[in-house]
């Protein structure tokens, strides 16, 4: 039962004979109105995609990258540190004896989900070897889930698309200039589907039997322990 003590009864306000007019009111308005019509230079409309927008912060964290080392390889070793680290379990790595003497592990696989992608940047930090980056290109597109999740030879198209890049560190097994600046750069070899570049660098890594970047797109990548 409502109690008469509970009513809070609220008396209209007394208009002005202007603002029974309502006119200050409406000129106050046309008055935004024209300030944001004639304010060229405050305009947040951006053109996307022929005009791309300024990112606020340098060290945006989009797209990843899987680095080359100083001859070409993939800088990764295969240590499942990142994969470790992942707090959304996005990264699936199978590891192979590396062909080469400098290391015992590479990575015959390496998918990132990146729709499960949190983007917290927890991989690129646990990494040993720095060979883990997130670009700052935020231009991740594609028609089904296995067109998100980028293979190896994808996430090596990135950093050959990027690799004037720097998006946070600079570490000696990648030593690329512009340490510690990052560029907004859109990387066009990754969803359009053009591997040729990263097809180029398949011997060279000793993927030949791990398979291109087609690999990471078929429906056996999408169901090979991403879940
Ligand atoms: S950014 Fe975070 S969620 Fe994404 S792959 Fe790296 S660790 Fe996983
Ligand atoms: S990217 Fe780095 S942390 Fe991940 S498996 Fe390769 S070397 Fe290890």
């Amino acid at each position: 039962m409502l109690r008469d003590e509970d009513i809070i009864k609220i008396e209209a306000p007394v208009l002005s004979a202007g603002e029974r007019l309502f006119l200050p009111a409406i000129l106050g308005g046309m008055k935004t109105t024209l300030r944001h019509m004639f304010a060229l230079k405050q305009r947040r409309t951006v053109q996307y995609p022929e005009e791309k927008r300024k990112l606020r912060v340098e060290n945006y964290r989009g797209v990843h990258r899987l680095n080359r080392d100083h001859d070409g390889r993939v800088a990764c070793v295969a240590c499942y540190m990142c994969s470790t680290a992942c707090p959304a379990h996005c990264i699936h790595i199978e590891a192979g004896e590396s062909p080469w003497s400098d290391r015992e592990k590479y990575p015959v696989k390496f998918d990132i989900d990146e729709l499960r992608c949190i983007y917290c940047g927890m991989c690129e930090e646990a990494c040993p070897v720095d060979a883990i980056e997130l670009t700052p290109d935020y231009s991740l597109v594609g028609r089904t889930r296995d067109e998100m999740i980028l293979g190896k030879e994808e996430l090596l198209a990135v950093f050959d698309a990027t690799r004037q890049i720097k998006p946070r560190k600079d570490p000696p097994i990648t030593g690329y200039p512009n340490s510690g600046r990052a560029s907004v750069g859109r990387v066009e070899t990754v969803m359009s589907g053009t591997a040729e570049a990263a097809q180029d660098h398949a011997v060279r890594d000793g993927n030949t039997a791990a398979g291109g970047a087609g690999d990471a797109h078929s429906g056996g990548a999408g169901g090979d322990g991403h879940a």
